[in-house]
C-alpha cells in the first residue's frame, strides 16, 4: 500500500528561559514559533465515504494542533519546574499565563512535548491508517515574512474615522475577499476585470518583506501607519508581523478592514481597528459581507465600526444592522458616500444631522474632500 505524508504548521507567541544557558538566552525572551506536524499512512479509499480520497482531513489536523500546541503555549510564559528563580519573579499574584513543565524550555523539549500529547490523538482519531511522524518547532523572523502590497505613500492625512486629520503614511495590501461594485481601490483585487477592468496582478502587487516594508516607512516623517487594502485580513500572518514590527519601532498603527474575518491573533494591543461593513449597494451578497459574531472579535476602545451611506434606503439598512451588532453605539461612524469633493458635500450635512439624531458619530472624509480620489492621499 502507497504511504503519503502532508504536513499542518501553526504559530503562537511564547516567552521563556533557558536557566543553564551560558549567554544570552539565560534572560528572559519571547519568540514566535511555527510547529509544523508531519503526519504519514494511506489512503482512504472507500466510495461514498466523505473522507475518500483523503489522508486526513485538513481541518482535523489544524484543530488539534491549535487545541494541543498554539492553545497551550501561545501568550504565556513557559518556566521550567525546577528554575526557582524564574518561578519566583512570575509568583505576582497576577493573573498571568504562566504554564510550568517539566523539562528546559527549548524549542526542541516543546517539540518533545507536543508530539507526546499530539500522538495518541491523531493515532486514535483518524481510521487507524494515519501517524503522527514529526513535529518541528522552529522560531520564525518576522520580519523576513513577506506580504504583496500595493502601495506605500505618505506623509498625508488620515482622513476618516476617530483619527480624522492626524498625520499619517499608508501602506495599501493587495488582495480582498469582496467585490464592491463601486470599490474605489479595485487594482488591489480585480485581476479578471469583476468590475469592468482587469488589472495586472504582477504590475499591480509586489512582494515585499516586512523588513523592506518598514525601512520604506521610517524615512517618511510620520509616526502613525494606517494599513489599509484591499483586505489587509487576507494575509494575516504577515499582516500580524508587519504590525509587530512597526509597534517595535515607535509606531502607533491603524488597520482598516471589511469586518468578515476576525480580530487576528497576537495583533499588538496598541493597534486600532478601522472596521468598514459593507452594506447592500456594494453588491455583494449578505452572507459575505455582514458577519456580527465577527465584529464582536475586535476590542472595545480600540475600534471604530464606519458605514458609509448616501440615501435613506442605507441609513434603514444601517439601522436594521446596528441592532445585531454586539457593540456600543459610541463605536460607530456614519460616514458620507462620495468619490469627489462634490459628492461627499452634498451628502455631508445630512449624514451629520442623523449621526447626531441617532447618537452615533459622524466622520468626514477629509482625504476625499481634499484631493478626491487621487491616488496617494
Ligand atoms: S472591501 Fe474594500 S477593497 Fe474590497 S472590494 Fe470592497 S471597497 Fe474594495
Amino acid at each position: 500500500m502507497t504511504m503519503l505524508a502532508l504536513q499542518k504548521e501553526v504559530e503562537f507567541d511564547t516567552g521563556h528561559r533557558v536557566p543553564d544557558h551560558s549567554s544570552k538566552c539565560f534572560n528572559p525572551h519571547g519568540h514566535r514559533y511555527r510547529v509544523r506536524a508531519t503526519c504519514a499512512g494511506s489512503l482512504v479509499n472507500e466510495d461514498g465515504a466523505p473522507d475518500n480520497g483523503m489522508l486526513v482531513d485538513f481541518s482535523d489536523l489544524k484543530h488539534w494542533l491549535t487545541e494541543y500546541a498554539h492553545d497551550v503555549y501561545d501568550h504565556a510564559f513557559v518556566v521550567y519546574e525546577g528554575d526557582e528563580v524564574m518561578r519566583k519573579s512570575l509568583d505576582s499574584g497576577l493573573d498571568w499565563k504562566v504554564v510550568t513543565v517539566p523539562f528546559i524550555p527549548t524549542a526542541e523539549n516543546m517539540a518533545l512535548d507536543i508530539f507526546e500529547r499530539l500522538a495518541p490523538i491523531v493515532d486514535k482519531h483518524w481510521r487507524n491508517n494515519l501517524r503522527l511522524v514529526k513535529i518541528e518547532v522552529t522560531p520564525v523572523d518576522i520580519t523576513k515574512k513577506s506580504l504583496r502590497v500595493a502601495e506605500i505613500f505618505g506623509p498625508t492625512i488620515q482622513g476618516e474615522g476617530a483619527t480624522a486629520g492626524m498625520n499619517a503614511a499608508f501602506i495599501r495590501l493587495s488582495g480582498c475577499n469582496l467585490a464592491c461594485t463601486w470599490c474605489d481601490t479595485p487594482y488591489t483585487w480585480d485581476w479578471t476585470g469583476q468590475n469592468g477592468h482587469a488589472y495586472d496582478k504582477d504590475k499591480e502587487a509586489t512582494k515585499m518583506t516586512v523588513e523592506e516594508i518598514v525601512a520604506l516607512v521610517e524615512p517618511l516623517n510620520t509616526d502613525r501607519i494606517v494599513i489599509t487594502g484591499g483586505e489587509p485580513l487576507t494575509q494575516e500572518s504577515g499582516l500580524v508581523a508587519l504590525l509587530k514590527a512597526l509597534e517595535a519601532k515607535g509606531f502607533f498603527t491603524e488597520v482598516e478592514t471589511n469586518g468578515t474575518r476576525p480580530f487576528p491573533d497576537g495583533a499588538p494591543v496598541t493597534t486600532r481597528w478601522n472596521i468598514s461593513p459593507k452594506l447592500a449597494n456594494s453588491g455583494n451578497t449578505k452572507a459575505k459581507r455582514w458577519k456580527p459574531k465577527v465584529l464582536g472579535t475586535f476590542p472595545v476602545g480600540m475600534t471604530a465600526f464606519k458605514f458609509v451611506v448616501r440615501d435613506r434606503d442605507d441609513i434603514d439598512e444601517v439601522l436594521g444592522l446596528m441592532r445585531e451588532l454586539p457593540v456600543p453605539l459610541s463605536m460607530v461612524y456614519l460616514m458620507p458616500e462620495g468619490k469627489t469633493y462634490p459628492e461627499v458635500y452634498k451628502h455631508s450635512q445630512r449624514v451629520a444631522e442623523l449621526a447626531i439624531e441617532l447618537g452615533l458619530n459622524f466622520s468626514p472624509r477629509l482625504h476625499v474632500m481634499l484631493w478626491d480620489d487621487e491616488r496617494g492621499h
